[in-house]
């Protein structure tokens, strides 16, 4: 066993409002500079949706991170051949359109104008030409766009404004996904790097890029599928989310947790042996992901891996930090916490607990909505798709995804047993399989 720290976060999605406190607090603090201004090193997504940058999901598109050929592991985009037949040229990187063209809004007139019958308009202003502009795309752009879910069959005698209400606003579903960089356990972009100028931290697993070693190649850009990397057009160098690792140091949270306003993220440190790294990227059944990347984290209660990481030089407050962590808690002895996009082979450490939604029509004439009784058998009826999360977070495996929501399903039950000060009913925890 070879053992290395690493911090991660989980995020609960069920408590996302889709404020973006989270984007404003980290770009105040990381990228309100030239050639930072495209930046979201933090951004929140509405799911469904394209995203930012524009369908990053989108692998074939975006050729990012890997792929299994022929059984063996193989970057998608800024391997070695790569490299060497697009030394000049990298075709697969993300236009800055598919991010956005930076813009403010022409306060003066809004502030100067002189009292008329309409009230004046601010207009859009790019902040890289200062010409005004006329707006077609922006992060999160789609926020009230959302999704359709098609559960039911359509009447053939249930005809227009009617017929949009009963079969698309009705069904009408969304959700959001707060993004930041993953800190993978295998991070394509730190392997992409011609210049050896992105590295993950030894001691933390934090990956940051080394500004004086960096030559503007951007294949860091290309080989991340998550699509976490930028390049600051004016120092001509690529920035990443940071986890605010000065903070980190400092003992504090990262900002954008600090500033989270559902209380959502939770930062923790976990401890995994880098001897089963490879494996777990590599395993041919893409629903196998998710369990072969919980099989890499190591047990901080286990006296062998207690033994194994004073021998690795942790201290005693690091080994009681993994074992109060949060993130082990919900990801790896819960498991109600999910990678996001497993199948995209990196192992990222930042995860998520699916978001439990309205079960659609289980509800009528029952009037404790809460009780597993109702809500168990309506799993498969909430008006967010099992499938759609499960495409998020488990590669496709819906059952995963469908024991997580009944593990919640039974955590609020209890829980709100216990807060009408009634008897909690635990059988509910017993069933939940
Ligand atoms: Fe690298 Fe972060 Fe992208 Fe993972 S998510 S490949 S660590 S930039
Ligand atoms: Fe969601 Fe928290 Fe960000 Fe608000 S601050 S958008 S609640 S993650």
């Amino acid at each position: 066993m070879r053992i290395k720290a690493q911090f991660g976060m989980v995020m609960n999605l069920d408590k996302c409002i889709g404020c973006h406190t989270c984007s404003i607090t980290c770009n105040n603090t990381w990228t309100n500079r030239p050639g930072a201004e495209y930046m979201w090193w933090n951004n929140v997504e509405t799911k469904p949706g394209i995203g930012y940058p524009k369908e990053w999901e989108n692998q074939d598109l975006r050729k990012g991170g890997w792929v299994l050929r022929d059984g063996k592991l193989e970057l998608r985009a800024g391997g070695r051949v790569n490299k060497l037949l697009n030394i000049f040229y990298n075709p697969d990187i993300t236009p800055i359109d598919d991010y956005y063209e930076p813009w403010t809004y022409d306060y003066e007139t809004l502030i100067n104008s002189p009292e008329k019958q309409h009230q004046p308009v601010a207009r859009p202003k790019s902040q890289l030409t200062g010409e005004y502009m006329e707006l077609t795309w922006g992060p999160n752009w789609e926020d009230d766009l959302a999704g359709v879910h098609e559960t039911g069959k359509r009447d053939p005698n249930v005809r227009g404004i009617e017929e949009k209400v009963k079969f698309e606003f009705e069904q009408t579903f969304m959700m959001y996904l707060p993004r930041i960089c993953e800190h993978c356990l295998n991070p394509p972009c730190v392997s992409s790097c011609p210049s050896g100028a992105i590295y993950k931290r030894d001691e933390d697993g934090i990956v940051l890029v080394d500004q004086e070693a960096c030559r503007s190649w951007r294949f860091c850009m290309t080989g991340c599928p998550y699509k976490k990397v930028y390049f600051n057009w004016k120092t001509h160098k690529a920035e990443k989310c940071t986890f605010c690792f000065p903070r980190i140091e400092a003992g504090l949270p990262t900002v954008c947790s600090e500033t989270c306003v559902g209380r959502l993220r939770y930062i923790g440190l976990v401890f995994y042996d880098l001897d089963k790294v490879e494996a777990a990227a590599s395993v041919t059944d893409e629903k196998q992901l998710y369990r072969a990347h919980l099989d890499v984290f190591l047990n901080p209660n286990d006296p062998e891996v207690i033994a194994a990481a004073r021998q690795a030089g942790y201290s005693e407050d690091w080994i009681e930090a993994a074992q109060r962590s949060p993130v082990y808690k919900l990801a790896v002895e819960q498991q109600i916490a999910l990678p996001l996009h497993p199948e995209y082979r990196t192992l990222p450490m930042v995860w998520y607990i699916p978001p439990l939604s309205p079960m659609m029509g289980a509800f009528e004439g029952t009037a404790d909505v809460i009780h597993p009784h109702v809500m168990f058998p309506a799993i498969d009826q909430m008006r967010i798709p099992i499938e759609y999360l499960a495409n998020l977070l488990t590669a496709g495996d819906t059952e995963v995804i469908r024991t997580v929501l009944k593990k919640m399903v039974a955590m609020r039950s209890y829980m709100r047993a216990v807060n009408l000060g009634k008897e909690p009913d635990v059988s509910v925890l017993e069933r939940v399989g």
